[in-house]
């Protein structure tokens, strides 16, 4: 198993505390892996701030080509890859190789495209006797931190857009699931000029900490828990450093009278339980319209109570473990903290086996103030509730700290409009909910962060406007 980290072209072990790194499915440790000291973390700045003078200058199309590149290695790479990212997590084996490979992949191929279109306005004169001219330019070295949930994908968002922008970069994957990110980390040490991809290995409040407040760091990338994106804002006060945050979410699921009830229940069913509800735009907050409540708890109930949990590997398996102890823990407390309150109409229990295993959940009638309505749980739990007109069901909504991402459920073109235009989320999809396009930004608002991660948009995070203006 790759342990080693990536600190300007070199592998190098961490010379920090081992980690222990568990399968989630067996609660086995497969791996225990150093973290970097803090010497090792300033050597990987320092790579970082020196590469950025030569690859800041490097043409579009050189990191176009990086960026292809990477992609290739990984098309190559994709069983060991997404067997590591199994292992980690403890996602359904098809799920992992079949359904987040290739999107993680296509983050490469489309910053590769969207380097070259980095662009400022045109020319002209705007002083008389002078030229004026915008350009935009890399930030400078970013420090990237990820979280455990999507592990590789996260990683590959906090990667190819500041390459894409002519950043340099030390990566921080979570310290729970390093696996898959060491090991494309080694597959890239000879890809990248040296120091311009840094992997270090470690805790967020020792590893994680040192490097976003490191002098060296001009730009801080996090997707992770709204108390992390805290973090990086105080970090970031202190130097004046660019902040770029994908934080938690807790998704409203609006569901109209005149909704497709089944559609409604078999998004539920694949989109609440995709990688065991461990997802930041988890279709969680289900509101219904009250003349199909009762239909509707009964469509997801049925769906869900259909869900097969298993090991990763094995046959027919649709959801996996959670990811540790201590978020099956945090999710069982939230469960059980509504209990007395609400139904909880199918699941509720741990699972069986020495795995992390939390049986999916429906948690029906529902209080929309309810702490299991409007905090984030993270895990295969939905919950149901009622409201009875839409601008309610808005109030509601945009009452809720967090704002990435949301759905409208209705047939009337006019009430999905009006609902799309109002509800203050970074994404809000209508008659489906979390189909993701590269070409699209994951965009962030409230609570939720700040800025986007995919589309040309993420590029905006990684550049600062400039003018230039030339007297004649
Ligand atoms: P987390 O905030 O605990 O950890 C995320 C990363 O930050 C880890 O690498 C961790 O080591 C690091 N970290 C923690 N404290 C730090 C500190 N003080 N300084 C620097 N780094 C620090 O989050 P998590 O539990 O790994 O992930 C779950 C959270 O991530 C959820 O809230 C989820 O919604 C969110 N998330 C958001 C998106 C999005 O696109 N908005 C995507 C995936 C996950």
């Amino acid at each position: 198993m790759q342990t080693k980290m990536l600190i300007n072209g070199e592998m190098v072990e961490g010379q920090g505390d081992a980690l222990p790194v568990l399968d989630p499915s067996t609660g086995e440790t497969v791996a225990h892996v150093p973290e970097a000291t803090p010497e090792q973390i300033e050597a990987a700045t320092r790579a970082a701030h020196e590469a950025f003078d030569t690859y800041r200058l490097v043409t579009p199309a050189e990191r176009s080509g990086y960026l292809h590149t990477i992609a290739d290695v990984m098309e190559e790479n994709t069983d060991e890859l997404s067997e590591l990212e199994t292992l980690d997590v403890g996602k359904p084996w098809p799920m992992a190789r079949d359904e987040e490979m290739p999107l993680t992949i296509d983050t490469f191929r489309f910053m590769a495209g969207a380097s070259r279109t980095i662009s400022g306005s045109v020319a002209g004169e705007y002083a008389a006797g002078h030229t004026s001219m915008i350009r935009k330019d890399p930030i400078g070295p970013v420090a990237s931190i990820a979280p455990w949930n999507y592990p590789l994908m996260m990683a590959a968002w906090k990667i190819a857009a500041p390459l894409a922008a002519g950043c340099t970069i030390v990566m921080k994957p979570s310290e729970i699931t390093p696996l898959a990110t060491l090991r494309l980390a080694e597959l890239l040490a000879d890809v990248l000029p040296k120091g311009v991809l840094n992997v270090v290995h470690g805790r967020g409040m020792s590893v994680g900490d040192s490097l976003i407040n490191d002098p060296r760091i001009e730009g801080i990338s996090i997707t992770g828990s709204p108390a992390t994106g805290m973090a990086a804002m105080r970090a970031a006060s202190n130097q004046i450093r660019h902040v770029h945050l994908e934080l938690g979410g807790k998704a409203p699921v609006i569901v109209f009278n005149d909704a497709d009830i089944d559609a409604v229940a078999e998004t539920i069913r694949y989109g609440s339980f995709f990688n065991a509800g461990q997802d930041c735009a988890q279709p969680c907050r289900v509101m219904v319209q009250d003349d199909v409540y009762d239909k509707v708890v009964a469509a997801v109930a049925d769906q869900v109570a259909q869900i097969r949990i298993g090991a990763p590997k094995a046959d027919g398996t649709e959801m996996g473990p959670i990811v540790s102890t201590a978020q099956r823990d945090r999710v069982a407390g939230f469960v059980d903290r509504a209990r007395s309150s609400a139904e909880i109409a199918v699941g509720g229990k741990v699972g069986e086996g020495e795995g992390f295993f939390y049986q999916p959940t429906v948690v029906a009638n529902v209080d929309n103030n309810a702490e299991i309505a409007c905090s984030e749980v993270f895990g295969p739990v939905v919950t149901l509730s009622r409201f009875t007109e839409a601008d309610e069901a808005l109030r509601i909504a945009n009452a809720g700290r967090y704002g990435l991402a949301s759905s409208v459920w209705t047939k009337d073109v006019s009430t999905a409009m009006k609902m799309a235009a109002r509800l203050r989320y970074g994404m809000t999809w209508v008659n489906t909910h979390g189909m993701p396009a590269a070409e699209m930004p994951w965009a962030a608002m409230k609570g939720s962060g700040t800025g986007c991660d995919m589309s040309v948009y993420a590029l905006d995070a990684y550049t600062s406007v400039r003018h230039v203006m030339v007297a004649h």
